[in-house]
């Protein structure tokens, strides 16, 4: 028997309950799962029940079986990889999408869903200060955008022929981005059919950010070696350590090689709600395509993927489809989102941003964003202040990048690695906070990102008491 309306509406407010109770006591439970590999599985069956099960028995497992298994990144100490972070008033958007079951790839399968994304797409535009010639749409994640991207700079700059009839007739086209970009460039690289050999990476400057010269200099040698140089990815924001990119000598090389100019500002980007972090996009006119993540830090919960592009026209002539049981008579009025991407079945994801942006208004959302990064200021200093702590960058927006340095001790680098390699496992270990690390210049990194939804100024100090305690019974 399925639910009926009205077992819908009582275990409905049970899920709310388990909700609201989760946050609640959220900070009880170990930040990052201690669970082993297989503990899951193995308290499961291995096949589905035949015959269907009590809802309340289906929530006492939840309880039992799952919730040992999560990592908490609602967590207000939860300052791993880059956030995730979500809200109530995400939470509630959501809830109304899955429950309204809309398909959003055309106008006429919901008009609400594509003007509603068109309207919180302008209002996203608006609110990080890109210029008023990009058109946005929702993508699920900045992989696939920058996939969508690679994918219309292939077809343009072929006069759409590979669409068409492949690559045997084309040159050896080459992407340029950073060594410290992120992975899903060089997997759009190999999914759009360039080839990842035929992704050059650059040198970085001592900020780990892309040296232009070097840029430069590669792409003059790939002409003189006989290749096509195609697009600059740069990176507002790489994922070690958040370097930013110069969006404008990037695109001032790109203009003057006539080349595609794509800015992965997947976590970073949402910085760009305040003005007074607008310089890192100085030079935008000479991009085509940006992308940034609400579902990273701005309240919104996965997925949402901000795409802009300048050039809608390009973008639609790559994916279109019109095959003739989707033709309506609308079609030149309204946007038809299936041909701005590349799936053809859509979430209704601009109700959740509606929620999120009407009721948090603009101003909350910069104070918050504002108070991340000074969170991060926070920690900068008291790192500064502790002479066995060191920062291995300068902080960028809200992420620090340091390492324990005991300066008595006198470790070479092999050993500081093994220090703070340990130092993690430990402090993870400990379930009251989670961080993540990665390599600067071969050096065991310490991250730090501070912006999750709930965190305070209290969370962000007891997490650093607890490091540094964490740090001293390494040495005892
Ligand atoms: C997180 C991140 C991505 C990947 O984002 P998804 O939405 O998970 O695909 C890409 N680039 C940068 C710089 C990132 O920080």
């Amino acid at each position: 028997m399925m639910m009926d309306i009205a077992q819908f509406r009582e275990n409905a407010k049970k899920i709310i309950d388990l909700i609201a109770d989760y946050y609640s006591n959220i900070e009880t439970y170990p930040v990052k799962s201690q669970i082993q590999p297989g503990d899951i599985k193995n308290a499961l069956p291995v096949a589905a029940p035949t015959q269907g099960e009590n809802f309340d028995n289906i929530l006492l497992d939840f309880n039992k079986l799952i919730m040992p298994g999560l990592t908490h990144w609602q967590s207000p100490n939860f300052f791993a990889y880059f956030n995730s972070n979500t809200s109530f008033e995400s939470i509630l958007g959501e809830f109304l999408t899955a429950s309204l079951g809309q398909q959003c790839f055309s106008w006429a399968t919901s008009p609400a869903a594509a003007e509603l994304e068109e309207t919180v797409m302008n209002w996203l535009r608006q609110l990080i200060g890109l210029p008023e010639d990009f058109q946005g749409v929702i993508q699920d994640t900045a992989s696939t955008a920058t996939l969508t991207s690679l994918i219309t700079a292939r077809e343009k700059f072929s006069d759409y022929s590979i669409n068409s009839t492949g690559f045997a007739a084309q040159p050896v086209w080459r992407i340029y981005c950073s060594s410290e970009a992120h992975s899903s460039i060089e997997k759009a690289v190999k999914i759009a059919g360039f080839g990842k050999q035929n992704l050059v990476k650059i040198e970085l400057n001592a900020d780990f950010s892309i040296n232009t010269a070097d840029l430069r200099k590669k792409i003059n040698a790939d002409i003189e070696s006989g290749f096509k140089p195609l697009a600059i990815v740069s990176a507002l924001g790489t994922t070690g350590s958040l370097a930013i990119d110069s969006i404008k000598e990037c695109g001032k090389i790109s203009r003057e090689y006539g080349l595609w100019h794509h800015v992965d500002a997947a976590h970073a980007g949402t910085a760009l709600v305040l003005p007074e972090m607008r310089y890192m996009i100085e030079g935008i006119e000479n991009v085509d395509t940006f992308v940034f993540n609400p579902h990273k830090w701005m309240f919104t919960n996965f997925d949402f993927s901000a795409y802009f592009v300048r050039d809608k026209g390009s973008l639609i002539q790559t994916f279109e489809i019109l095959p003739e049981y989707l033709k309506t008579n609308v079609d030149n009025d309204v946007n038809n989102y299936r041909d701005w991407g590349i799936q053809l079945g859509r979430r209704f994801r601009s109700l959740k941003m509606w929620f999120i942006l009407r009721s948090m208004g603009t101003e909350q959302i910069r104070n918050k964003i504002r108070e991340h990064i000074s969170f991060a200021e926070y920690l900068e200093n008291r790192i500064g202040d502790n002479p066995d702590f060191e920062m291995l960058t300068p902080r960028s927006l809200n992420l620090v990048c340091f390492r324990f340095n005991p300066y008595e001790r006198n470790l070479n680098e092999s050993d500081l690695n093994k220090l703070n390699e340990t130092l993690v496992e430990n402090i993870n270990a400990s379930g009251k906070i989670f961080l993540s690390h990665t390599k600067l210049n071969g050096k065991y990194t310490l991250r730090m990102v501070t912006g999750q939804t709930y965190s305070e100024l209290q969370h962000v100090s007891s997490a650093w008491d607890l490091i540094e305690n964490i740090a001293k019974d390494i040495l005892n």
